[in-house]
């Protein structure tokens, strides 16, 4: 009886002696080879060259090159951000806050520290400013208390910590940081999160710390809006945001590559205005809101929650890159313009690849984000063109 043995590269059948068989096994012994070439060569050669690059949207004019080397982006959220809603000064302010956490980042990468500290540490500046919904700009609850979320995650280990719902932490990011460092556990909530930020020594700060007269407004404008509206729609109202007169989503985030080929991700938020219930959104979920892993890239995500969370956007994006082996740039623009926008989701991510391609990807009308790559380059986007 003839035994059946299966064809493959790595089980030559040993019945195959004849000179016929030497030839088909010199065939396909060739044919393994040059497969093998695909997987085990530079993966750089599996990325689009920057013509290509060149023609994916939105971050187009701040992707300068491929660094090869290190890099860092940011956002400060993503939303209906217009031009014709936008004060020159308001936008120099922007503008020049993005400069001053990313050249935070920029500095600790370029002297050769981890793209870890350059995330939490970039995020700290946009959290001391009242510009973004994150920190000291934290969005006010129903309640009208700040309940912040953050998360940072580690490409090299998979390694990651969260925080959510924390009131009295001034740099949530560092608290998600600690929970990585120091504790056995990944996500940490509430109360027992406050506590084992005063246990770790974390700087705390009154609640009141983070009362802003602009997030304020933007809480009682919202409940007018409700009351005001007969068959009112909560989603829609909790994203509304007096100062950018229409729909916005203000958290902040940064994905980072450093000099050993590390990446990493952090995201930090006060959330949705008028939440309740305790409500989480995506930025504390480690797959939602932030994700990173030296075999693919690292995430950060802003928008709106809920939608980030059920289409697992951060991980989506490394997971279509690890099993399809497309380009960061073709899996972030499937999983927001397909995936995230088809669910009827908005909103956007920025993220790095293994080798500092960089990419920022959004549905909305604006993004606040900024890039440096390895040469000091830095470039500034707010709006869509
Ligand atoms: N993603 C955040 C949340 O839903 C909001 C934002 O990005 O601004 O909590």
């Amino acid at each position: 009886m003839i035994k059946l043995v299966p064809l493959t590269c790595s089980s030559i059948p040993i019945f195959m002696k004849k000179p016929i068989h030497i030839l088909v096994i010199t065939l396909l012994l060739f044919s393994c080879k040059e497969k093998g070439k695909l997987i085990d060569s530079n993966p750089q050669e599996n990325y689009p060259d920057k013509s290509e690059i060149e023609k994916t949207h939105h971050i187009t004019s701040l992707n300068k090159e491929n660094t090869n080397g290190f890099s860092i982006i940011i956002h400060g959220g993503a939303g209906t951000i217009l031009r014709k809603n936008m004060s020159s000064e308001k936008e120099a302010a922007y503008k020049a806050t993005l400069e001053e956490a990313i050249r935070v980042g920029y500095n600790i990468l370029k002297n050769g520290g981890s793209s870890l500290d350059a995330v939490q540490k970039t995020i700290n500046v946009m959290e001391d400013s009242p510009l973004f919904n994150a920190g000291k700009g934290a969005v006010f609850t129903n309640a009208g208390t700040n309940e912040h979320d953050a998360s940072i995650m580690d490409g090299k280990t998979l390694n990651a910590g969260a925080s959510a719902g924390t009131t009295i932490v001034k740099n949530p990011i560092n608290l998600a940081r600690t929970v990585m460092d120091r504790s056995p556990h990944v996500m940490l909530s509430g109360n027992g999160a406050n506590s084992f930020a005063k246990e770790q020594g974390l700087q705390i700060v009154e609640p009141d710390y983070f009362y802003t007269e602009k997030r304020y407004k933007s809480l009682e404008k919202i409940k007018e809006t409700e009351t005001s509206q007969l068959d009112h729609d909560n989603k829609v109202a909790a994203f509304y945001d007096e100062d950018i007169k229409n729909s916005k989503f203000g958290t902040v985030g940064c994905a980072a590559l450093d000099k050993n080929g590390n990446l990493a991700a952090g995201t930090s938020t006060g959330g949705m205005t008028n939440k309740r219930w305790g409500r989480i959104g995506d930025s504390p979920i480690i797959g939602a809101g932030t994700y990173a892993n030296n075999n693919t890239c690292a995430v950060s995500s802003t928008g709106w929650g809920e939608y980030f969370i059920r289409a697992m956007v951060a991980h989506d994006i490394s997971a279509l890159m690890a099993y399809k082996n497309v380009s960061l740039q073709e899996a972030a623009k499937d999983v927001i313009q397909n995936k995230l926008s088809n669910l009827g989701g908005t909103g956007g991510v920025v993220a790095i690849d293994k080798n500092g391609n960089m990419v920022a990807e959004f549905n909305t009308a604006g993004m606040y984000r900024a890039t440096m790559n390895a040469k000091g380059e830095l470039a500034i986007g707010i709006y869509k063109d």
